[in-house]
């Protein structure tokens, strides 16, 4: 799984998905679950759930919360060329390792730092 959080990414499927734009509206990536390859992304599979009252939230209501998403129906958009993209991955002579940009080449983040 070559998704982080903070990352954007557009949506491929799921109900969420908006034909029209799908490719064009990019969502902000909050959490990653990499035990489940699920992924949980801002404004994607809202929930609203009704809350009773307690200490936390005494007056209780609806809380809306986003739902976790497989990996699988994201795809990240490249920082560099702005385009949705595949995910490499690049080692560097010292050891050190980057996420790339399939279209671009361009090195997304690190993953791993240089050996020693
Ligand atoms: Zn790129």
């Amino acid at each position: 799984m070559r998704v982080n959080k903070n990352d954007l990414v557009i949506i491929l499927s799921g109900s969420s998905r908006n034909k029209k734009d799908s490719r064009e509206k990019r969502y902000r990536v909050l959490t990653v679950d990499k035990k489940s390859g699920k992924v949980t992304v801002e404004g994607v599979n809202v929930v609203e759930k009704h809350v009773r009252p307690s200490r936390r939230n005494p007056r209780g209501g609806k809380l809306s919360m986003e739902m976790p998403i497989d990996a699988s129906n994201v795809q990240v958009v490249c920082p560099k060329c702005n385009k949705p993209t595949r995910v490499g991955a690049r080692f560097a002579e010292d050891g050190a390792k980057f996420r790339v940009c399939k279209k671009c080449g361009t090195d997304i983040s690190p993953i791993a730092p240089a050996k020693k």
